[in-house]
């Protein structure tokens, strides 16, 4: 399995063998380009639910007045916070999404690089990351969770799959961790549905589960159901007044696809420390 060191072990250095100095240069380029990703990856996730073309769509504008945005506007977090979280043109206000996923995404960029250090693994998740932010931007907003996203995250692990340190064993523990819980999930839901006549869970969250699985393997899976259900429900207390969805998707439907994703990314980075060290219980 591609993630089988965990998170940092004892003894082994958080400096990469570098000079503080230098790690902490690396750790600053990794910050930026968090922050670059998030701006991008925001801009992307507007336009996929605002049905704009991604790359034909033209330059990126203010969505109150539509006037087309300078570099100057778009630098991640500065551009929002120097101009007080208004647009330059129109005076409007523009919201804090933008700054909120940039920074968020340099914050999970710069988590695996200081879990997993310079290596394919961080990597990875980096690019993993992006498409969970995608993910979480899109849910939040229409309560939808894009295939196209599920599909590249699937992609992204296929992708890396040649480079583990043993192919076969990384393709069952990925194949088994895809459908141990989506599984049981979608036959939950389809009991729910046809014979409860209650809507359980969204066809979109259990190819989250699915996909995410191929990373997370059978165990990770399941640790990372259980983080979601709480994390689901501390979400659900945080954001009880508010309304999400009204587009293709009802109003009154709860986006649970960034309490998931949240989740899996804590399993990524802590799972399996957390669970040899559970097991070193028995
Ligand atoms: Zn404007």
């Amino acid at each position: 399995m591609l993630y089988a060191k965990g998170c940092l072990s004892k003894g082994e250095s958080a400096m990469w063998g570098f000079t503080a100095a230098f790690s902490a240069y690396l750790l600053f380029l990794t910050a930026l380009l968090g922050l670059a990703a998030g701006s991008f990856i925001n801009c992307a996730a507007w336009r996929l639910v605002h049905h704009e073309p991604f790359f034909r769509g033209g330059r990126s504008h203010c969505v109150a007045c539509g006037h087309a945005l300078s570099p100057l506007d778009l630098i991640p977090l500065l551009s929002w916070i120097c101009l007080r979280g208004r647009c330059r043109y129109c005076g409007k206000p523009v919201s804090a999404r933008y700054p909120l996923a940039e920074a968020a995404t340099a914050v999970l960029f710069l988590s695996a690089a200081l879990c997993f250090g310079p290596t394919l693994e961080t990597v990875q998740l980096m690019l993993l990351a992006v498409l969970l932010m995608g993910v979480c931007l899109t849910d939040l907003e229409s309560c939808v969770i894009y295939d196209r996203f599920l599909l590249l995250i699937a992609a992204l692990w296929a992708a890396f799959l040649p480079f583990s340190p043993s192919v076969q064993e990384t393709l069952v523990s990925g194949i088994a961790g895809a459908f141990s819980v989506s599984l049981p999930l979608l036959l939950l839901t389809l009991f729910g549905e046809h014979v409860l006549h209650r809507e359980m869970m969204g066809g979109g969250d259990i190819k989250l589960f699915c996909v995410l699985g191929l990373f997370l393997g059978w165990k990770l899976s399941l640790m990372t159901l259980i983080f979601a259900c709480f994390t689901g429900i501390l979400f659900g207390l945080v954001f009880r007044n508010k309304t999400f969805g009204g587009g293709e998707e009802p109003a009154g439907a709860f986006p649970f696809g960034p309490a998931v994703c949240l989740a899996a990314w804590v399993v990524l980075l802590f799972g399996r420390p957390l669970l040899d060290w559970y097991f070193s219980l028995f």
